[in-house]
């Protein structure tokens, strides 16, 4: 299919991972595009910088990404393919030299927010079946300084992840009762309890909720923070009770990291030895703050019984949202899986494309751009990573 003659402007939303690597495949199919990031470059990624990533350096970057670094600095070196990182090693070694890089620069514009998007004298309301093109896309963006403009563009790549929208730790997708007030003081984070955040929880009794990999991964470096620190104690809370252990084993899992923490971290469950306890089929039902820094009354049922703890932290990894209050004025409805939304020229891209699902691996997030820019470009078979890094 011959190329459009005007090319549709492009607006991504977020330079985390895949933000950027959407801006890469734009720029080298020389669309006009413009990055919006709230922070900086990668900032969610900075946030879990402590984490070895389950998969090894080589699945987390492209050819185009490595490409794009290796034109401008032939000498650059990386991990290798098959090196394990950590967020941080990922984001100094290659997301931050890509949003460094001409290539994407001048696109970035850093600390500037998307607060809301809709189309240009069009609502929501209005009938979709006119058989008229649609109005462009309106961007109302707050900058660092605090002033607000709007933007247009004709195609959205919504890639502003899911990291900061936690989910609640209560029952049934809601609140504990509490948990609003006490939201400011439960971490739902994965907090560097070994490093900045040891000061925080050493000696102290810990509640972790959660049974995914971001608790399992909280869980086996609080347990080497008591090894270390006798008088810190943690009660760990989950959902499931598979027996074995809460996190699934999955048979010849592709990522061994990922097998070896699921594994490590279910038998710290199962020996529930040293100043560690393993609550599974627990339900929260309260989770009261005493005010900061001064401790926390959790309430629930074990096995059908209830349940009450007093301790200093609470900790619940128990995943994460989409916000979807930037798209609210569109046809766009929570993700689960899906990148294409009903609103023709709407792209929901990387983790927050997963909704509240766990799971999302960047070699999707890759796979996305790929089949978002054949739609967009019209041409079906178009990929960019078929060329290998020089
Ligand atoms: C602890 C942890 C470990 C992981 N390990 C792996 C792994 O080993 N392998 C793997 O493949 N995947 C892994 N993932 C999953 C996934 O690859 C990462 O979460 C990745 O960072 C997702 O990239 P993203 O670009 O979709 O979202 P994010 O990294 O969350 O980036 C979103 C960006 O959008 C910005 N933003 C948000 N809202 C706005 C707005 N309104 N306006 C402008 N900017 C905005 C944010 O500041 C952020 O920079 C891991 C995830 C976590 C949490």
């Amino acid at each position: 299919m011959p190329k459009p003659t005007v090319q549709p402007r492009i607006a991504i939303l977020g330079a985390g991972p895949i933000g950027l690597e959407a801006a890469l495949y734009a720029r080298a199919l020389d669309y006009p595009v413009t990055v919006y990031e709230s922070g900086q470059p990668a900032e969610q990624v900075n946030r879990w910088g402590h984490v070895a990533m389950f998969t090894p350096f080589g699945q987390n970057c492209t050819t185009l990404g490595l490409e794009t670094l290796l034109r401008e600095n032939p000498k650059r070196e990386f991990p290798g393919d098959r090196a394990g990182v950590t967020g941080r090693e990922w984001r100094e070694s290659y997301l931050l030299p890509l949003a460094e890089s001409p290539r994407l620069k001048d696109c970035l514009q850093l600390q500037t927010t998307v607060l809301t998007i809709g189309r240009t004298g069009w609502r929501k309301t209005d009938a979709a079946d006119t058989g008229k093109p649609l109005p462009p896309f309106r961007l109302l963006v707050r900058t660092a300084q605090g002033q607000e403009r709007f933007d247009t563009a004709d195609v959205i790549l919504d890639c502003t992840g899911n990291y900061p929208r936690p989910n609640w730790a209560g029952d049934a997708g809601i609140p504990a009762a509490g948990e609003i007030a006490s939201r400011p003081q439960v971490s739902y984070w994965v907090d560097d309890v070994l490093a900045s955040k040891k000061p925080h929880y050493a000696g102290k009794s810990i509640i972790l909720i959660g049974g995914g990999y971001s608790a399992a991964t909280t869980m086996v470096n609080l347990a080497a923070l008591a090894e270390e620190q006798q008088s810190t104690w943690v009660i760990w809370l989950t959902h499931a009770d598979r027996g074995g252990g809460p996190l699934p084993r999955v048979p010849s899992d592709p990522w061994k990291e990922r097998d070896k923490l699921a594994a490590k971290a279910n038998n710290l469950a199962c020996r529930c030895d040293g100043n560690l306890e393993y609550h599974p089929q627990t339900h929260v039902e309260e989770l009261i703050s005493h005010g900061p820094d001064k401790g926390f009354r959790v309430a629930g049922k074990v096995l059908g019984k209830p349940m009450s703890w007093e301790v200093d932290r609470v900790i619940a990894n128990v995943g994460y949202r989409a916000d979807l209050t930037i798209c609210q004025e569109l046809r766009v409805s929570e993700p689960a899986g899906q990148f294409a939304t009903s609103e023709p020229g709407y792209y929901i891209l990387g983790m927050k494309s997963h909704g509240r699902k766990s799971g999302f691996l960047l070699a999707e997030g890759f796979e996305q751009i790929r089949r978002t820019f054949a739609a967009v470009s019209g041409q079906k078979t178009l990929d960019l990573y078929t060329r290998k890094a020089a």
